[in-house]
């Protein structure tokens, strides 16, 4: 696959089709990756797949002016539609290059697993089902369903539906949608109140560095609640309240437009477990309006039309 991308993303330079290529390099930390964002055909070389290849990078679609060849996992796909639907991306200027994703290690669960820091392990592979960490020449094999990020455990699409170039062989999903829950269940399973003492807790610790904003490719908001002074919605002091109010905002901006890819939970400094309000979200309005964001780049967005049969009059 790696080498398909390297040659599609070069001739799609080439020959004029795109100004920019969108994908992944090697990061500089081990088993990380990082953007790589060229317009120069011999820096393709650059460009990796591998499993750790973990950002949306639909986010820096509404960023970049031309045509854009993306490199795009399944959950990545679906924001890229969900962008189309809300009219800020226009599907003639991007080449979708479709990477069908098996999951991408979460490197806290390896650390755990092996009880090491990611820099004494000396590799990290994943063949089908299996993952495998190496420690001082050791090897140690573990489930994918253990070693995987929450969200790919329950992920819905894969393979990129919409798309241009498919780098290889569609792919299922892993389809352990209940371990994919099981922090945002036993969150549920609180008391109300203590529930509401998690999140004040959780909340006195966030810095408001914006990040998880930053990552989303649903936060698109050419300028954010946040940062409005007339009227001031929030204090820019980050206190407990401010900080909750801020991700309940940003909660409801986000609905019907969030495919759950998880990368503002990643993102977080201080590992606030945003992904218990976003998928929680994510499944309210899947209840609510049997719909799922992203999916059909010719639906109407959620949030942007109505029904006849509205229940509610104002609407209409
Ligand atoms: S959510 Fe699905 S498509 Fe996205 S990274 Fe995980 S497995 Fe891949
Ligand atoms: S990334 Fe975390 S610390 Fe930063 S604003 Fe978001 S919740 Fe707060
Ligand atoms: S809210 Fe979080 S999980 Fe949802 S699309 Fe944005 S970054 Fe991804």
């Amino acid at each position: 696959m790696e080498q398909k991308l390297k040659s599609e993303a070069k001739a799609l330079l080439e020959q004029g089709k795109v100004d920019y290529i969108v994908g992944f390099e090697p990061g500089s930390l081990k088993f990380t990756t990082t953007p790589l964002i060229t317009k120069d055909k011999e820096a393709t070389d650059r460009l990796v797949i591998n499993p750790f290849i973990v950002n949306n990078l639909a986010t820096f679609l509404t960023e970049l002016k031309g045509r854009i060849g993306i490199v795009t996992k399944g959950c990545d796909s679906r924001s890229i539609v969900s962008l189309i639907q809300d009219n800020k991306v226009a599907r003639e200027d991007v080449v979708i290059i479709g990477v069908p994703c098996p999951g991408i290690i979460d490197l806290s669960k390896i650390e755990q697993l092996v009880s090491k820091d990611r820099d004494e392990l000396d590799e990290i592979s994943r063949k089908g089902e299996k993952v495998t960490v190496t420690v001082d020449g050791k090897k140690s094999e573990f489930p994918a369903s253990e070693a995987l990020h929450d969200n790919c455990l329950g992920c819905e699409l894969p393979t990129p539906q919409e798309c241009d170039i498919l780098l290889g062989e569609p792919t299922s999903p892993i389809n352990e949608k209940s371990a994919s829950q099981t922090k945002i269940n036993q969150l549920k399973e609180k008391a109300s109140p203590d529930r509401w003492q998690f999140w004040k807790e959780q909340f006195n610790r966030c810095i408001r560095c914006y990040a998880c904003r930053n990552v989303c490719p649903a936060c698109f908001c050419e300028r954010c609640f946040v940062e409005e002074s007339e009227p001031q919605w929030l204090l820019p002091v980050p206190r407990w309240q401010e900080n909750l109010m801020f991700q309940v905002v940003r909660n409801i901006h986000v609905a019907g437009r969030c495919t759950d890819c998880g990368d503002c939970e990643r993102a977080c400094p201080v590992n606030i477990p945003l992904r218990s309000l976003t998928k929680e979200m994510y499944d309210i309005v899947g209840d609510l309006f049997q719909f799922k964001s992203g999916m059909d780049k010719d639906a109407p967005s959620l949030m942007t039309h109505y029904e006849q049969e509205e229940a509610e009059d104002f609407i209409r």
